[in-house]
């Protein structure tokens, strides 16, 4: 049901970084045949979307700005992501992407210090922005201090995931919410 945004009420958003956190990071994933969900993570995005929360990707993509893959490419394999996450009965409000690289040999993605290239937080503080998001509430899972710098420059709580199932990892961390709000 369409709300509008003066009317939104300021929801907790759960960042999450893509590769390493969603899906194995096996190096410049760009193909849905090359792309494996970390055990526990379409589940962990299901229970945070019961919970009220907008759940929001902020990924870099240097492999766009290296000339690997295209954001078309990208963009196809977000969509697959959302596809098959939508069976696991989970969905994600927002992808942002990071294609800028500073060695990138294509001008178009050069740039000597990307804003939106995590440990700089662009990324996050456009998502927050342009959502109705409560930051004080909110909370940023990455696989890297790049991932935890961004989200500490950007005024977010920032967890470090290590590896294994993420839905139990964010149960053990007592981060896993429980409460649903109202249909
Ligand atoms: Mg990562």
């Amino acid at each position: 049901m369409p709300e509008t945004p003066s009317a939104s009420p300021l929801r907790p958003a759960l960042f999450l970084d893509r590769d390493g956190v969603l899906n194995e990071d096996r190096g410049y994933v760009s193909r849905w045949e090359d792309f494996h969900w970390i055990a526990g993570a379409r589940e962990a995005v299901a229970a945070f979307n019961r919970a009220g929360w907008l759940v929001i990707v902020v990924t870099n993509q240097s492999g766009v700005g290296r000339g690997f893959y295209s954001e078309a490419d990208m963009h196809v394999l977000h969509a697959r992501m959302a596809e098959d996450l939508a069976k696991a009965g989970g969905h994600i409000d927002a992808f942002y992407h990071a294609p800028q690289h500073p060695d990138a040999p294509l001008d178009a993605y050069r740039h000597p210090d990307p804003p939106d290239r995590k440990p700089n937080p662009g990324m996050i503080l456009r998502a927050l922005g342009e959502w109705p998001i409560d930051k004080a509430a909110s909370l940023l899972i990455g696989d890297k201090p790049s991932d935890l710098e961004a989200a500490l420059r950007a005024g977010v709580r920032g967890v470090l995931f290590e590896g294994g199932n993420l839905a139990e990892f964010l149960k053990n961390e007592a981060l896993l919410p429980i409460a649903s709000p109202p249909a």
